[in-house]
């Protein structure tokens, strides 16, 4: 992450980010303001036996451990993190609490059918609702606040993918209260702009949160409740009822892996998934009459219908985070720090939300980070049990983490408890999803799927016609892409 103490427009932004702040936990403008402090927890050493052993200490991993806990409070669940608890995509995302699957409909119809992705399109709807019910009860201050989401075109092609995403939503169930096509004079009720609209869906299933304050936060509830957290304690290998650290190892009935993109770095699990990452900046607070300008209903989250899309959250200090547009793959080291900071996006970036929102052009740029997203070659999400070894698995989100993550954790607790529940029949259960290419392939892959992607929104924005090579990627495109 960097911290930029200095006008966002001219000659400074051309100068490109700049260096990584102090504290190494601070990965994020979400983690640089948890109030608490980010100082590490306890390292795992020596021997221990517990119930449950989770590996990762992200939405995945605590929710897993929130509800089984919750379920059983007898039971003894430990979770081992690499780092501090809410370093991964937990504590660096959009902090979009958002409705859709996590992956392709038609592909889960195939093995269940599609009165279970319909299923599935209702629990995302109360996961969103669940997540804030938690949020209330257990007191965590995050800044939770369910106000919806707009979708923008500002092309004639864009304006078309809206409106077909919208029918197909309806298709699969959904009604107008769910999703709806507004007016850009419609949209002027939760926000006016940006410059050339055309219009917008907009669904009233979304919540805002910062994202850190949620996952800190529920780590913290989850200690209070018994479960025994241990940080800076990368696992080096996991397997049945065993999970191995550097100074001390877990013995367990039930080993859960919730690892998400940092999973490739393991020896034998590198094709597992494509770490796309997703690069981000945020303004400085902005005054009262700003939002006034924009007219930028608090809590609604907003984000544009490109083929390299951005989002924007008004977080809960009043400052605009926009994220999105691409960001480099590297074939050496595809998870690391260094992915986390680009100029080249910095730049696509505030060249963004200057279009966008014009009104703050002015705003001092505070923050750039960038986290990584488990893409699974099929974008499926997956949350599997066997219990003959004992070995479960949450995970393979993409970007839609926030909410899934709650849905696999109440999932596995299911599962981990032997109950045949609404949610063991879910399609992602036992869902199967087969390995990227090997290097260079996933790395050509991914590099010729952004070149399209951004050469697709030039010829979209020039000539006002759907780019069609986009077909040419497809087969490696999100659902609905
Ligand atoms: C920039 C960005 C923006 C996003 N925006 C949104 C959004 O707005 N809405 C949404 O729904 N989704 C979004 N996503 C996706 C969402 O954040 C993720 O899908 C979700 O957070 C992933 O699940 P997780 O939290 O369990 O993973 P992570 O937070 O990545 O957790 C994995 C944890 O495992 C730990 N770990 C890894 N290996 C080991 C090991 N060997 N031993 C011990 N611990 C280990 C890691 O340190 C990490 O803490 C976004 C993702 C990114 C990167």
């Amino acid at each position: 992450m960097f911290r930029v103490d200095r006008p966002s427009s001219g000659p400074d932004v051309a100068a490109g980010p700049p260096p990584p702040p102090e504290n190494p936990w601070a990965r994020s403008l979400w983690l640089d303001g948890v109030v608490q402090g980010l100082t590490p927890r306890e390292q795992l050493s020596g021997d221990h036996t517990c119930d449950v052993a989770i590996v990762g200490a992200g939405f995945g991993g605590l929710w897993t451990a929130y509800y089984l806990k919750k379920a059983d409070p007898s039971l003894r669940v430990t979770v081992v993190e690499a780092e501090i608890a809410g370093y991964g995509a937990a504590g660096r995302n959009g902090g979009f609490v958002s409705s859709g699957i996590a992956g392709s409909g038609a592909r889960y119809a195939r093995r269940n059918g599609w009165d279970s992705v319909h299923r599935a399109e209702r629990e995302v709807l109360h996961g969103i609702d669940e997540i804030g019910r938690v949020v209330s009860l257990e007191g965590i201050d995050c800044g939770y606040n369910k106000a919806g989401a707009l979708t923008v075109a500002t092309t004639e092609p864009q304006l078309q993918r809206v409106r077909a995403r919208i029918e197909a939503k309806h298709r699969s169930g959904l009604g107008a209260e769910d999703i709806r096509f507004l007016n850009p004079d419609e949209c002027t009720e939760f926000l006016r702009g940006p410059e050339g609209l055309l219009g917008a869906s907009y669904t009233p299933h979304c919540a805002r949160v910062d994202p850190a304050r949620l996952a800190r936060g529920l780590a913290d509830v989850c200690e209070r409740l018994g479960v025994k957290i241990y940080e800076q304690s990368p696992a080096e290998h996991l397997g049945p009822r065993l999970v191995q650290c550097r100074n001390g190892r877990i013995s367990a009935e039930v080993v859960v892996r919730a690892t998400e993109s940092y999973t490739i770095r393991e020896r034998g699990q590198r094709r597992k998934f494509l770490p796309l990452y997703s690069l981000l900046i945020a303004t400085e607070p902005l005054p009262q009459e700003t939002w006034d300008e924009l007219g930028w209903r608090d809590g609604i989250g907003y984000s544009d219908i490109g083929h390299l899309f951005y989002y924007a959250q008004r977080s809960l200090d009043g400052r605009i985070v926009v994220g999105g547009r691409g960001a480099p793959y590297r074939l050496t080291k595809p998870v690391s720090p260094e992915n986390e900071q680009n100029a080249h996006v910095y730049e696509r970036l505030v060249q963004t939300l200057h279009e966008a929102f014009p009104a703050v052009a002015q705003a001092r740029i505070t923050h750039h980070w960038g986290g990584s997203l488990a893409v699974p070659r099929d974008w499926c999400m997956r949350t599997t049990f066997d219990r003959d070894s004992g070995l479960g698995f949450v995970g393979a989100f993409g970007g839609h983490g926030v909410t899934a993550s709650n849905i696999s954790g109440r999932t596995m607790r299911d599962l981990i408890l032997g109950h045949d529940t609404d949610l063991t029949s879910l399609p992602w259960v036992g869902h199967h999803t087969r390995n990227w290419e090997p290097e260079p392939l996933r790395f050509i892959a991914s590099m010729a799927i952004h070149k399209t992607l951004a050469s697709a929104d030039a010829y979209e924005e020039r000539t006002g016609k759907p780019a069609k090579r986009v077909r040419l990627v497809a087969p490696f495109l999100p659902p609905g892409h």
